[in-house]
């Protein structure tokens, strides 16, 4: 079986080989497809430079699988190889995936820019993973391995949200950890323009802003990019419970700011007035209850008969007395 698959590898790696010499000798225009040129998928012969781009992306794992570390001292060798990829065939998807990320701690500048790069490829729009890293690498701190001082790249949450929003677009069910990448991206971008909020008022604008574009896009019967937010009112009530009950860095309770005040009733009022949330703690209080089972704040009552006040078990017709309630 190991014997096979070695076999396999070496044939395939011969014919690689061979066909890349051909290609050296077959094409007396081989000047035009050298990568300086940067023109090779106007290549004449079709095909050729793609296999040019296998043979450099088989090079470039041995090399890079041969070093201990990619560091700052040799991602540049690193990154040379991987623009000779794409200058061969710039659509090359598994160099935009693993091989940047093989260099993305080392030179992030240079993997947020492949990535992009990746991103405006109309060949690879289908693919939300580009995107996604893009967004990751942007919205983290790198600092040199070698020298914790030197800041290689700083977060962008800006431009962050916009690719991981792209992700997000990508894909027809997104993932839940990509939305809440865009959604956290997006309110540290908020947080950091406005130094009056917080990121707990900010993470409920943010959704809140979300909701009402959603609202607006199915009442005008068109299509808006934000349906693409799954379970938002979930989201909605958990950033309301957060911001009414915020913590300091250490996880002590802080006072919430009187900006989150208002905008938690508002939310409360307009997207979960279904939830029957307790007015104190933001929990939904069960059909019946007089007092939320969570604070023991006293709560409206709903969910009742209106004669005889037992809780009601679906149906028209109270199931104790009789009384019609709908
Ligand atoms: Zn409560
Ligand atoms: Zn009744």
């Amino acid at each position: 079986m190991k014997k096979d698959t070695l076999i396999r590898v070496v044939v395939m790696v011969v014919a690689l080989l061979a066909a890349s010499y051909l290609a050296n000798i077959l094409t007396p225009m081989q000047k035009e497809i050298s990568i300086e040129k940067g023109e090779l998928t106007k290549a004449p012969i079709a095909g050729l430079h793609k296999i040019m781009a296998d043979v450099a992306w088989m090079r470039f794992i041995n090399v890079a699988g041969g070093m201990d570390t990619i560091d700052t001292k040799n991602v540049d060798k690193i990154s040379a190889m991987l623009e000779k990829i794409i200058a061969y065939d710039p659509n090359f998807e598994e160099m935009y995936q693993s091989g940047v990320l093989c260099m993305s701690n080392a030179d992030p500048k240079k993997a947020i820019e492949f990535l992009k790069k990746a991103c405006d490829n109309e060949y690879l729009k289908n693919n939300s993973k580009l995107p996604f890293n893009a967004g990751f690498l942007l919205s983290r701190t790198i600092v040199d391995q070698n020298d914790p001082n030197n800041i290689l790249s700083k977060p962008d949450y800006t431009q962050a949200a916009k690719y991981f929003r792209m992700a997000m677009q990508r894909s027809s069910q997104p993932e839940p950890y990509v939305v809440s990448s865009y959604i956290r991206a997006k309110a540290k971008a908020k947080a950091e323009a406005d130094k009056k909020i917080d990121e707990y008022y900010a993470t409920l604008s943010v959704l809140y802003d979300e909701w009402k574009a959603s609202k607006k896009g199915s009442f005008e019967g068109t299509i808006v990019e934000t349906s693409s937010i799954p379970d938002l009112e979930s989201r909605l009530l958990k950033a309301a419970q957060n911001a009414k009950n915020p913590v300091d860095y250490d996880g002590n309770p802080i006072k919430p700011l009187p900006e989150s005040l208002a905008l938690i009733a508002k939310v409360q009022q307009e997207v979960l007035a279904d939830n029957h949330l307790c007015p104190n703690c933001i929990t939904p209080t069960p059909a019946g209850a007089k007092f939320c089972t969570s604070c023991g704040t006293k709560v409206a009552v709903w969910g009742t008969c209106k004669t005889c006040q037992k809780v009601l078990t679906g149906g028209n017709y109270c199931a104790d007395c009789g009384t019609k309630n709908k």
